[in-house]
């Protein structure tokens, strides 16, 4: 036997579940920071003149940055324009901008030596422009989404394609300065680009947003702080320059993972439930579902007993009769006793409807039915059923034709005793009966069906109201 043990079953302790909260959120911080051991192990522990220049390899790596990137630009969009959310539209501008800029930092790799300021400054342009822009997405984190038109409005775009190739151009610009190499310049773009980055971590910690896709977004643009901070530490192709790389590209992929998850669900940023959130919605929606099943099954039934019955008089169809008559032909046929049928006719129906009008003719239906119920208790439960006009049919299980007569003469004399209201008149009907048993009279229901018939149609040519078993 299987039985529910409570004590066994019980849920555990609430503190394990306050613990193991604490833990998940302790290994997002962990898995967050991760990239500062990396830094720190490279700054105090590696030889900062090692380098590794590969000109091949950062080509290849930037060009693959570059169809990434417009990729996820191209996915961020497509949230964007069904979901309308300003962070999104700010992620887009953010993928876009950095692409545009940044292609360039990779396309003038073969300068390194000759012209090294076009070369590196293209890098942390761009990232000091994605940071900025990610930055004012926090910001409209919850605003309301923007209307259809302006989502996809041209103009918007190329707008701002055009102010990235304007920023484009300052840098080359700024490269040919003589202000190229000071320090402050690249402490500026890359020290902007990581303070900005921590400020919208804050932000986001302190507006205590927490759905799972910007925890992403918050351990991605955090990443985004830290590949600064390499940057900054860094120098072209040494070990820490490169692991600056890494970690911005350990973001970026953090982030489009995210973005690939809105686009695959719900399109949005901010409705991407947790599974706490999933399981407590299932739940709702489960019990739901439940009380609407039952619900449907009561207005099934209620809709079963409607088919079963006229509407009238309240006595079963004919269908549903001959559904019962079959299950009592099963169990005679299993050896149970035999039943009888009896086939009810009212007399001279046509005239009584002529006579009182046929809302009298409807009362005296009505009437014949309680009637016909009364007379038979307790066999009752079996019922009567209209099967014509003015014809019934009644079901008397495990009754043999003697008691079948007795019924039925019941019934005849409690019909005659009747009185019905027409106009001004009071009168009373009679009924003609049929009656055959199963066994003697057939094994169908058809066959006994068909001798109660006949039997009700010599009631009739014997003079009406009487009852006919044989
Ligand atoms: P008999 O004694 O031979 O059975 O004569 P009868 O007039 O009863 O038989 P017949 O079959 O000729 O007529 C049946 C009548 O029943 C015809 C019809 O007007 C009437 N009838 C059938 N259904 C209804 C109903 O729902 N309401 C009323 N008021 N009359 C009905
Ligand atoms: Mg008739
Ligand atoms: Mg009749």
């Amino acid at each position: 036997m299987n039985v529910t043990n409570m004590t066994e079953l019980a849920e555990p302790p609430s503190i394990v579940r306050r613990v193991t909260g604490w833990y998940a959120n302790l290994l997002l911080v962990a898995f967050a920071l991760l990239p500062a051991g990396l830094i720190a192990y490279l700054y105090f522990l590696q030889d900062p003149h090692l380098l590794y220049e590969s000109h091949a390899f950062h080509e290849i790596a930037i060009a693959s940055a570059t169809l990434e990137g417009l990729f996820v630009s191209y996915v961020t969009w497509q949230c964007y324009r069904l979901s309308g959310e300003p962070i999104l539209r700010w992620l887009t501008l953010g993928f876009t901008g950095f692409v545009v800029i940044y292609a360039l930092h990779g396309a003038f790799t073969p300068l390194a030596h000759h012209h090294m300021w076009l070369f590196l400054l293209y890098g942390p342009a761009s990232r000091f422009v994605m940071s900025i822009l990610l930055f004012v997405g926090l910001l409209s984190y919850g605003a309301p989404s923007d209307l259809p038109a302006r989502r996809v409005d041209p103009f918007f775009w190329i707008m701002w394609l055009v102010a990235f190739a304007v920023i484009d151009m300052l840098v080359a610009v700024l490269a040919n300065s003589p202000f190229a190499g000071a320090l402050f310049v690249r402490l500026t773009l890359e020290g902007g680009a990581m303070l900005i980055s921590l400020v919208n971590v804050a932000c986001m910690l302190a507006r205590r947003i927490r759905s799972p896709l910007m925890q992403i977004f918050g351990i991605s643009v955090t990443a985004f702080a830290l590949s600064s901070l390499a940057f900054i530490f860094g120098k072209p192709w040494n070990h820490m320059w490169w692991l600056a790389h890494a970690i911005f590209a350990g973001g970026f992929f953090l982030l489009s993972y995210g973005i690939v998850q809105a686009f695959r669900t719900t399109r949005s940023f901010s409705t991407i439930y947790s599974q706490e959130e999933l399981m407590a919605r299932l739940r709702e929606e489960m019990a739901r579902t439940e009380s609407a099943l039952l619900e449907l099954q009561r207005s099934n039934q209620k809709l079963e007993h409607m088919a079963s019955i006229d509407p009238m008089t309240g006595a079963m169809n004919r269908r549903t009769f001959m559904d019962r008559v079959e299950v009592e032909v099963g169990r005679a046929k299993r050896g149970g006793a035999p039943f009888s049928l009896l086939a009810l006719d009212i007399d001279n129906f046509k005239r009584i409807n002529e006579r009182f009008g046929h809302q009298a003719g409807d009362r005296v239906l009505k009437g014949i039915v309680e009637t016909s119920l009364e007379a038979i208790r307790p066999h009752d439960g079996m019922g009567i059923a209209r099967v014509g006009g003015e014809e019934f049919a009644l079901l008397l299980p495990q009754s043999a034709l003697d008691v079948a007569l007795m019924n039925g003469e019941r019934i005849r004399t409690a019909i005659q005793a009747m009185r019905f209201e027409g106009g001004a008149d009071r009168f009373s009907v009679t009924v003609s009966i049929g009656i055959a048993q199963y066994g003697q009279d057939g094994t169908t229901s058809d066959a006994i069906l068909r001798a109660a018939d006949e039997r009700l149609f010599r009631a009739k040519s014997h003079g009406r109201n009487c009852v006919i078993a044989v």
